[in-house]
């Protein structure tokens, strides 16, 4: 069970229930193998004295071995399917707990199609070699182990004439068994290339016509394809080779038995009996044999699966206690951050008070939307700490944190439904009114009724039939539904046109009260009243002020207003 549960990451109801189903499988061999015996031993008794007095003996005795065999079989599909099927279950589950609680920036590192075939196609793949080939294989090995030292006792000859083919056999198969993994893992990763290649050319329609790129995206489609076919013929090359010449060279154990039982034949050491018996007991352990030979190569390929899986486990996740907050302040303290080896923010320390508005200013690649991400536990960061109401923000439960934070951003997420639906993402058990109002509010209402069924319509995926400002204000409506204590926003104006910022403005300024809220925005003006500016460059905090303190000490803060005027004021 141990060896079983660690080679494979079985839970510990998985690895018993797979250790039943070998012993299962065992006895089905077994089953198979008596009712061989049974027939060498009628054949016995005819030779030597007649069947007829006991004939009625072995008729019970076949019924038993039959009737044997068949409950060992039921078990056997009992044991592996139920014990398989709630592994396979266990798994899915327990991958979807650790994408539950990875950060959010893992997810954004990481191809989603090649996550989802992790779930999906990858566990579908262990679910068939936890009903077949492990319970098969070690099933199958204690059932030729308990013959061969059966044999032994018997007549140790026979035993060396099939155990020494059998274990060159299973050495060629573990021999190769390197080779067998690395022609597999190259196998499936091109295959996942291929995937996102195809489900990026999807995706990219607009990019891809406009530049004309239809027809190097072929070629490289084309390419990719062929490579992932050249591929999958070096691993099945890769694994039929070493698989067909094991069980040429098991096959040898016929020859060798029919040399060594001939010889002892010839020598009046055996009857022919036995000789006709040894080869029929061969014959069964090579069909076992070669049953093994086969799921080898399977378990070599869940290998490939099982370390992706193991990896995606080990990986750290978020962690952290439901808390109570007494207040909404967020506090960062010498705060280091990098994206894997390239540090993006250093010794980065304000405070956002509840109740006030701090908003994040400095020029592009400075830090301003990573200091979010970070902000809202979208990633975790490196050095320092973030306190919110006194709390470190790595203790606060993930889904507790996130129930205090409104974000709206730039890049506006919808799904794939009703509008209503989408608006009610900011609050689930929010009445159907509760929604209207907050559509009313973010201004989503005037063009929501002019869509085909209203609230009721369906905006296609990320609400591909709207607008980009149409979505930005979806998101806004979010917010307002939530409520939250936090309200973190990411240049929000930019999708939006005059009329409909200035008229979200007066509804944010009666959002925001009384809440902690932080903003990034590239319009100096939008910002000059606000509490606090935090004043970013590269990395590192310039400046802390009022738009009149940064006008007098900040040289950087002064560019970006005097830049934002300009802009302004730039025609085409
Ligand atoms: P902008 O005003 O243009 O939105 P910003 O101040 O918000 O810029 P960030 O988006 O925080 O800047 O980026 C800061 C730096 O981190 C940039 O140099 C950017 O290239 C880098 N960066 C951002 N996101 C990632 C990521 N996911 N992985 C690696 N580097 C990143």
């Amino acid at each position: 069970m141990k060896i079983l549960q660690k080679t494979f990451s079985l839970t510990d109801h998985g690895a018993r229930g797979m250790t039943i189903a070998s012993i299962a499988s065992f006895f089905v061999n077994i089953g198979y193998m008596a009712c061989m015996i049974l027939f060498f031993f009628f054949a016995q008794d005819i030779l030597d004295d007649g069947m007829l007095s006991s004939l009625s003996n072995y008729l019970i005795a076949i019924v038993a071995a039959v009737a044997f065999t068949y409950l060992a079989l039921d078990w056997e599909y009992r044991a592996t399917y139920n014990s398989t099927y709630m592994e396979a279950r266990d798994l899915r589950i327990s991958i979807a707990d650790t994408l539950k609680n990875l950060p959010l920036g893992y997810l954004a590192q990481h191809d989603l199609s090649d996550l989802a075939q992790t779930m999906m196609q990858d566990v579908l793949d262990l679910e068939h070699a936890f009903s077949h080939a492990i319970p098969q294989t070690f099933g199958a090995g204690a059932f030729l182990l308990l013959m061969i030292i059966g044999i032994f006792f018997q007549n140790a000859w026979v035993a060396l004439a099939i155990f020494v083919p059998f274990a060159l056999a299973v050495g060629v198969c573990l021999f190769s068994k390197s080779y067998q993994k690395y022609c597999a893992k190259r196998y499936f990763d091109a295959r996942r290339k291929n995937i996102a290649i195809l489900q990026e050319a999807i995706d990219m329609q607009q990019e891809i016509r406009s530049y004309n790129l239809v027809d190097s995206k072929r070629k490289q489609i084309h390419e990719a394809i062929d490579q992932a076919e050249k591929l999958q013929m070096k691993q099945e090359l890769g694994q039929g080779v070493p698989v067909l010449s094991a069980q040429s060279i098991a096959k040898l154990s016929l020859a060798l038995t029919v040399l060594a039982t001939a010889w002892l034949l010839i020598q009046g050491e055996m009857n022919a009996l036995f000789v006709i018996g040894y080869l029929i007991a061969v014959t069964r352990m090579l069909g076992a044999l070669e049953g093994i030979s086969m799921n080898i190569g399977e378990l070599f390929h869940i290998d490939v699966r099982l370390d992706r899986i193991k990896e995606l486990k080990a990986t750290r996740i978020q962690e952290g206690e439901p808390t109570t907050f007494e207040n909404y302040d967020i506090e960062v303290k010498n705060l280091s951050f990098a994206y894997g080896e390239r540090p993006v923010l250093e010794d980065v320390d304000f405070c956002a008070q509840q109740g006030h508005v701090t908003a994040l200013v400095g020029p592009s690649g400075s830090g301003k939307t990573t200091m979010i991400r970070l902000l809202s536990r979208l990633y975790d960061y490196d050095q320092g700490v973030i306190t919110l109401g006194g709390h470190p923000l790595k203790a606060i439960a993930p889904a507790c944190l996130y129930s205090q934070i409104s974000m709206v951003f730039q890049e506006v997420t919808l799904f794939n439904g009703t509008v209503m639906e989408n608006i009610r993402i900011g609050r689930q058990d929010a009445t159907d009114e509760e929604v209207i109002q907050a559509a009313r509010k973010a201004h989503c209402e005037e063009f929501i009724l002019k869509l085909p069924e209203g609230y009721q319509t369906m905006i296609g995926e990320n609400g591909s039939k709207l607008s980009g400002g149409e979505r930005q204000r979806l998101s806004i409506a979010r917010a307002f539904l939530k409520d939250a204590p936090i309200l973190l926003l990411d240049e929000i104006s930019a999708s939006l046109d005059v009329e409909n910022e200035m008229a979200i403005q007066k509804s944010l300024n009666e959002l925001i009260k009384n809440k902690t809220v932080i903003i990034i925005s590239h319009r100096m003006k939008s910002i000059e009243d606000v509490d606090q500016i935090v004043v970013f460059e590269e990395g590192r905090i310039n400046g802390v002020g009022t738009h009149q303190q940064l006008m007098e000490s900040s040289d950087l803060y002064r560019r970006l207003v005097e830049k934002s005027r300009l802009t302004e004021s730039y025609v085409y």
